[in-house]
């Protein structure tokens, strides 16, 4: 995504087992590899996990 992933749309690296294809390898952007999961923004599920995430991005976005 050359120009970096809007909010709310799904990261196009993102495999369909909600893994991610960079993980592990250099391209994977820095962001990704700063990010540190926490409760605050996972929750406790991947249902939480999605929402909390859309609320953030949503809160967020220009
Ligand atoms: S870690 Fe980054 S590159 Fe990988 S799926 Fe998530 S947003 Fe996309």
């Amino acid at each position: 995504m050359p120009n970096g992933k809007p909010a709310g749309e799904r990261c196009v690296q993102l495999k369909d087992d909600n893994l991610c294809r960079l993980f592990g390898q250099p391209s994977r952007p820095k962001v990704c590899l700063q990010f540190r999961p926490c409760a605050d923004v996972c929750g406790d599920s991947s249902e939480q996990a999605i929402w909390r995430i859309t609320e953030l991005e949503a809160a967020t976005s220009l």
